[in-house]
């Protein structure tokens, strides 16, 4: 067990714990995909569960405002950055009151205290030293007059001569290059040739000592998961050819782009991964301005003394894509600009659907306004959710079969179930009047069971809440659901079905009854974070007040409860299916779908596509080439009784260690290339996403196991 944990107790048993909690701000080009809804799901059982144990939690939200994609998008769309954002920001609450997110506020990275907070603490950094000013060529669109970013450059590949290819990398011949070799090059936006234009761009200094110092340290002292804290010191490490490390952060873009201006550098904007993060802080900021901590806990707070002390925890959750800009750039800018940094930074994985990777601009199959229009319970995929969570950076997966046996077997069938079994007969029987449990009998072996049952269901409370603590949220589930078989297995040996047919047996079946309700109620308060809705309702059935963790510790004793109704509906496998049905082409056609985030190439004949010779390749030898910071050399085994070298731009995604032994899939008849390092003697094939922003990566193909060197691909 880490240190923080044991700090954590230690706040616990003295005094509320004042937390400051943030997901990774959305980029306001489009509505929340499946995605963010399982990254705010998390932060959000994290966030009621602090609530119930009676910590202060300002939880925030903003969205990520700036950008060269959404200047660009905005103008498609013939309106101004701000409204295509606003607009944007208008549709995020029924994702999030749909779902039971419960942020407290939510702003934007274009807010007013964004732009202040931003330039401060560049300023700062530049006290510090750490900004320099360094000049970079680029193509720049003399129609628009702004410089092209990579992906908004196209051309004639220099290598094979393929026509509109992007400013970065071949798709025909997968030649990687820089866009000033692309032969006839032009503007994707304006179809303008580019011309060469170099101008000064501002660099946060990571190369500094004093950064990686800091970093190597902070990285390493328990503020991370263990499996992140070992991924990041790969980044520290320079490898033979003095390559990798940190390198200084190129934070500035030339006008026009939408953004917050640097000051005393007219033309000049902030990056939009430099204000982002400052983003947290500013929400921060405005919703402390607005007075809702005041009216939540009674204090009116002063933000800078907030955000400054040390008893306050900052707490962020991101996807592991982020990684990087939130465990290197952003401890680095808060440290070295003189504040506080964060407490924690929780990294969780990826969410496939059925197996499937999500795509960045279309999402999963798996639509939440969908899933919510279908009249789908948004608890079932909260449930799910936080069934298959653990604290680990780990990938999980949307299985629809999984999903219908949790929520149906689980959920409804131990847990919904030991209510509706006894709920009726305390109404019919007993005006909804519960008995204390061994209290007014002579102590039988029978009540004497029971009460060691509820004490039992009472004792794991200190296991439950630490896994919730540590967000191991599927071994928390996994209790609650022994405890919920322990019930059941009681109402199974009691049989009060029977005890209802039975002269003289009332005392006994009103006490059953009113154990099941005990019973129920406790494990309700232990569910109660994944299941705020439920909750809420069981709160009224049972004509409690709203349940606090440490409520588990006591039993109602004598009490009227109101009129059962029924809980919660079981899932239909239809509602899935028409849930993940692909949409009619016809219908993905007006939505303009680019899959991978470019369109389908024109249609080739099966003469054009049996023209490419695919093979199997193995990786035989792979290594880094002196001078290129993209390019991996392979030897590759194509089964021809000698080897091929082929140069890959995949440096970037692989160790040349993780591919060494791979198979893969080249194509064994392009003619061969003289490159700057060397002949390149086919290509290897890879999967990666059109997408500008992010790092979406490259991923090489491998066949299923067995395939031999040499087989075609057809
Ligand atoms: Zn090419």
């Amino acid at each position: 067990m880490r240190m923080r944990c044991l700090a954590a107790t230690h706040h616990r048993s003295t005094m509320p714990r004042q937390l400051f909690v943030t997901t990774a701000l959305p980029y306001a080009n489009g509505h929340f995909h499946i995605g963010h809804i399982m990254e705010y799901i998390q932060a959000d059982i994290w966030v009621r569960f602090q609530r119930m144990q009676g910590n202060q939690v300002h939880f925030v939200g903003a969205d990520d405002a700036h950008g060269a994609p959404i200047m660009i998008a905005a103008e498609k769309a013939g309106k101004t950055p701000q409204q295509f954002v606003a607009d944007i920001a208008a549709g995020r609450k029924p994702y999030l009151d749909g779902f039971h997110i419960s942020f407290d506020h939510w702003s934007s990275t274009d807010s007013p205290e964004n732009h202040a907070l931003s330039k401060e603490i560049y300023l700062a950094l530049r006290a510090a030293g750490l900004i320099a000013v360094k000049p970079v060529e680029q193509f720049f669109d003399p129609e628009k007059g702004m410089f092209l970013p990579d992906r908004f450059i196209k051309g004639e590949c220099p290598k094979c001569g393929a026509k509109d290819q992007y400013g970065d990398s071949c798709e025909v011949c997968g030649a990687v290059y820089a866009p000033t070799e692309l032969k006839n090059p032009f503007s994707a936006l304006s179809g303008a040739t580019p011309v060469m234009k170099t101008s000064d761009h501002y660099f946060f200094k990571l190369s500094d000592p004093r950064c990686g110092e800091f970093l190597q340290t902070w990285t390493q002292d328990g503020k991370l998961q263990p499996e992140v804290a070992n991924k990041i010191k790969e980044w520290f490490t320079k490898d033979e050819n003095g390559e990798g490390g940190l390198g200084d952060w190129d934070i500035s873009r030339d006008a026009p782009y939408f953004g917050i201006e640097i000051p005393d550098a007219p033309g000049k904007y902030f990056y939009v991964w430099l204000d982002a993060p400052i983003g947290y802080l500013a929400s921060l900021k405005s919703y402390f301005a607005s007075g809702g901590p005041k009216a939540r806990y009674g204090e009116q707070r002063d933000f800078e003394a907030f955000i400054a002390d040390p008893a306050v925890e900052q707490v962020h959750f991101i996807g592991k894509d982020i990684t990087y800009f939130h465990t290197l750039f952003w401890p680095a800018m808060l440290h070295f600009s003189g504040r506080k940094l964060p407490s924690q930074v929780n990294v969780h994985g990826h969410l496939t659907v059925g197996g499937e990777k999500m795509s960045k601009s279309r999402g999963t199959g798996l639509d939440p306004i969908k899933y919510l229009k279908l009249g789908m319970n948004a608890e079932w995929l909260r449930y799910y959710i936080a069934a298959k969570l653990s604290a680990r950076n780990e990938d999980l997966d949307f299985n629809p079969e999984d999903f219908i046996a949790r929520v149906n077997s689980d959920l409804v069938g131990k847990y919904i179930n030991i209510a509706s079994r006894a709920a009726g007969f305390l109404s019919k029987r007993f005006q909804g009047r519960l008995c204390q449990v061994g209290g007014t009998r002579e102590e039988t072996p029978e009540t004497i069971q029971a009460q060691e049952m509820l004490r039992s269901l009472q004792a794991r409370q200190g296991a439950i809440v630490e896994l919730y603590e540590q967000r191991d949220y599927g071994k928390a589930l996994r209790e609650i659901m022994l405890l919920a078989d322990r019930i059941n297995e009681y109402v199974d040996a009691n049989k009060p079905w029977e005890l209802a047919k039975q002269e003289g047996q009332d005392a006994r079946l009103h006490e059953v009854c009113s154990v099941c309700i005990e019973a129920f109620r406790i494990l309700t308060i232990y569910l109660k974070p994944v299941l705020p809705a439920l909750a809420e309702q069981v709160e009224a059935f049972l004509n409690v007040p709203p349940m606090f963790m440490a409520k588990s510790q006591e039993l109602l004793g004598v009490h009227t409860i109101g009129d059962y109704k029924h809980l919660m509906q079981r899932v239909d496998a239809k509602m899935l299916e028409a849930l993940l049905e692909k949409p009619e082409p016809a219908a993905a056609m007006v939505e303009t779908v680019k899959p991978g985030g470019e369109d389908i190439a024109p249609t080739i004949t099966i003469d054009d596509f049996t023209k490419i010779d695919l093979r199997i390749a193995k990786i035989v030898n792979a290594e880094h080439v002196e001078g290129s910071t993209k390019l991996l050399r392979l030897t590759l085994d194509v089964g021809e009784g000698r080897t091929r070298n082929v140069f890959s731009g995949i440096k970037e995604a692989y160790k040349p260690e993780d591919l060494i032994g791979k198979h893969t899939v080249m194509v064994a008849n392009l003619a061969p290339r003289k490159m700057k390092f060397g002949v390149s003697e086919g290509m290897v094939l890879a999967a990666s996403h059109a997408d500008e922003k992010g790092t979406p990566g490259i991923y090489v193909l491998e066949p299923v196991a067995g395939a031999q060197p040499g087989m075609r691909v057809r």
